[in-house]
């Protein structure tokens, strides 16, 4: 029961984590649950910035890895 059930979370990890978002400023993994928040880089507009709902309320900054804008 127990080994079914790590089983299980290590395949939804794996499949999540290829296709779901991951925070620019804490480079964690936004659950589909969570509401974060994706735009397009403001300065260059390559890259889609994807912010968690945490650093959203904080403020975090983030820096665009294509262009290296830091922004909140
Ligand atoms: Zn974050
Ligand atoms: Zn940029």
């Amino acid at each position: 029961m127990a080994a079914k059930y790590s089983l299980a979370q290590a395949n939804i990890t794996l499949d999540e984590s290829a296709t779901m978002p991951v925070c620019s400023s804490c480079h964690r993994i936004i659950p589909p649950h969570e509401h974060g928040t994706a735009f397009p880089c403001p300065n260059c507009g390559q890259v889609i910035i994807v912010r968690c709902k945490k650093c959203r309320k904080l403020g975090v900054p983030y820096v665009c890895p294509n262009c290296g804008f830091k922004g909140p």
